[in-house]
């Protein structure tokens, strides 16, 4: 738990967000400021700062944040029509809360490359 950390205090429940999946390690909630019709942020319930801040310990943590989005995309109906998970590295990248989160993106037509 970071103190001053926003999804910390998600994982923790001191702040409550939209959840829509949850498990023992991790949590999915909807986006507050949308970029899709479906927005899900799916976050390791312990802080990490960044992928950079990753090490091998962390493989199966990984895995089930991706298994998690997986799953939240077949609930929400667009498992078919198609979806990106996209995790922004670093303040360059457009990081902008630093504990690790995966962006599930779904709902619309998507473009390529990104911005
Ligand atoms: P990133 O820019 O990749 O770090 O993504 C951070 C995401 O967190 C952005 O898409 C924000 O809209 C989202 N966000 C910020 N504050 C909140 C909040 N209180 N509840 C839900 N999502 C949030
Ligand atoms: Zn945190």
């Amino acid at each position: 738990m970071e103190e001053s950390c926003l999804f910390c205090k998600f994982a923790t429940g001191e702040i409550v967000p939209a959840v829509v999946h949850e498990t023992e390690r991790v949590l999915a909630f909807k986006d507050v400021n949308p970029q899709a019709p479906t927005h899900v942020l799916v976050i390791p319930k312990r802080h990490i700062a960044t992928l950079n801040d990753l090490g091998p310990d962390d493989a199966a943590l990984v895995g089930e944040l991706f298994l998690v989005a997986k799953q939240v995309a077949a609930v929400g109906g667009i498992a078919g029509s198609g979806y990106r998970i996209a995790v922004n590295c670093g303040a360059g990248a457009g990081q902008s809360v630093f504990h690790v989160h995966l962006h599930l993106l779904g709902g619309r037509r998507l473009a390529w490359p990104p911005g």
